[in-house]
């Protein structure tokens, strides 16, 4: 489960990262801003699909003559990556994202089939909660 977890987020990541034309990248932007998140988090999503935060790797690539290994672990290069999925740091609960990811899995596919049986279901917005309470 978790391995499926990460390799659907490290697909939807290379699959953002690797859109560079103006049509995909008016996609995406159209796609996070429908997102019904505060701007503050939409703003850190397009950020991190153009890959526009400072992160060590980005300011070596900038040729600023820093070490750019991750502060957390110690052991690779700070990418944004890095920070928010592949460091052992960001791992550590990797166990509740991993049953949260189930439970919401769970919750949007329960909710399309009550949809489509035209039986009472959640609203989209109470789906994370509802998760977050069976974890
Ligand atoms: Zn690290």
């Amino acid at each position: 489960m978790w391995s499926a977890y990460r390799m659907l987020m490290e697909a939807k990541t290379s699959a953002l990262l690797s859109s560079s034309s103006p049509m995909s990248t008016h996609r995406i932007w159209k796609k996070i801003w429908k997102l019904k998140f505060p701007n503050k988090i939409r703003h850190f999503l397009w950020r991190a699909a153009k890959d526009s935060f400072p992160t060590k790797q980005n300011l070596r690539l900038r040729h600023i003559p820093i070490d750019d290994t991750c502060d957390g672990c110690s052991d690779q290069s700070e990418s944004l990556m890095h920070c928010l999925w592949l460091c052992d740091q960001a791992r550590a609960g990797s166990g509740f994202r991993c049953a949260l990811f189930a439970m919401i899995a769970w919750f949007l596919w329960e909710r399309r089939n009550r949809m489509r049986e035209r039986q009472r279901t959640w609203q989209f917005h109470e789906v994370g909660d509802k998760a977050k309470e069976l974890v």
